[in-house]
């Protein structure tokens, strides 16, 4: 399975707004009803807006780093029991939400998760990306 990251406005131009894109295409980012698009349960909890110190790439990569130990917590949990692990909810969850993802990808061969993070020119060529937390997920599921 080859797994790509694209953006909304890329996804949005090839396949028109977020309810006509095919199965593969994974919307990862938070909710943006302006564009139709639903809190996915992948989005990033922690927002490098919402860090102290730096604005820009330095806050995105920390806030990417604290979404990977999230994220590897909750995959870790091999032994879900609410009374000893308080995130035991959201590991489950999230455990079914990987599983699913894996599912998805072996039926077609392919994923593309969708985000907002990478900048685009108006020729449609990369001008480069930010540090972006689809590339944890990227690596999740490459890792099985
Ligand atoms: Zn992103």
């Amino acid at each position: 399975m080859t797994i790509r990251i694209t953006t909304v406005p890329r996804a949005i131009k090839e396949f028109g707004p977020p309810d006509k894109w095919p199965e593969y295409e994974v919307y990862v980012g938070r909710a943006c009803p302006r564009r139709g698009l639903k809190a996915s349960p992948l989005a990033n909890p922690y927002a490098a807006e919402s860090l102290p110190g730096d604005r820009g790439d330095d806050a995105r990569r920390r806030a990417v780093r604290l979404y990977r130990d999230r994220l590897q917590r909750l995959l870790d949990v091999r032994e879900v029991r609410p009374d000893r692990f308080p995130e035991a909810h959201d590991a489950i969850s999230m455990q079914a939400v990987i599983a699913s993802l894996r599912l998805l990808g072996s039926r077609h061969g392919r994923l593309v998760l969708v985000c907002w993070c990478f900048h685009e020119n108006e020729d449609g060529t990369w001008q480069g990306k930010r540090p972006c937390h689809a590339e944890v997920i990227r690596e999740v599921l490459g890792a099985k």
